[in-house]
């Protein structure tokens, strides 16, 4: 049988959240199969030691002022639906309640809208940090593999502006930007894809 704190205080010294909020499900299922209690998980994505969400380059195609908005599909919209869900918080784990984040990214094919705003959009995070954008897949496009770009803000904060990627694309091995610590986790739904990204701001 598992010794519960001591692999509590493991999961808590994981390199990742993802991995530790895995495992901590995990040790729940177990919990559960053996019939006792559900234990309580930790804070799943919280730690004292949570390292900031390293900043990318915002590329060429920002365009300020998208629209609010928190789907950014449309009429016509082709690609795999996706759906990004996942918190803002602080580095000593505090959610940061009304962050902004604007999302931008290529459709399907690769291209960018440079003229109006399709696959543009900003939203405001919850009381719990909380936000869920639904999109679809971004194409890829020459020199890139698939990503995401993001600009992330707490109020009267600074800005982040970063990019989020995908497991298992092959271009990651070839992308310069590419970071790991900047992927997804992802998995398949009823109606298309998931993606789940906790974002750590400094500020
Ligand atoms: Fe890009």
């Amino acid at each position: 049988m598992v010794a519960l704190p001591l692999a509590l205080a493991s999961l808590l010294r994981l390199g990742s959240s993802d991995e530790a909020e895995a495992a901590v499900a995990l040790l729940a299922a177990s919990s559960a199969t053996r019939g006792g209690r559900r234990p309580l998980p930790p804070t799943p994505d919280c730690g004292d030691d949570d390292e900031p969400t390293p900043a990318e380059t915002a590329g060429p195609f920002f365009t300020p002022n998208s629209p609010r908005r928190t789907s950014l599909i449309e009429p016509g919209l082709r690609g795999t639906r996706l759906v990004v869900e996942g918190r803002v918080v602080t580095r000593g784990c505090h959610p940061v309640a009304g962050a902004l984040l604007d999302f931008w990214q290529a459709d399907d094919r690769g291209d960018y809208d440079n003229v109006g705003f399709r696959l543009r959009g900003h939203q405001f995070a919850d009381a719990d940090g909380r936000f869920r954008l639904e999109t679809i897949e971004p194409g890829v496009y020459p020199g890139r593999t698939r990503h995401i770009h993001v600009r992330v803000q707490a109020p009267e904060g600074r800005v982040l502006t970063t990019q989020l990627y995908f497991p298992g694309e092959p271009r990651n091995r070839t992308d310069g930007l590419f970071r790991r610590d900047l992927l997804l986790a992802m998995a398949d739904g009823s109606s298309g894809r998931f993606g789940r990204f906790h974002f750590v701001l400094d500020s």
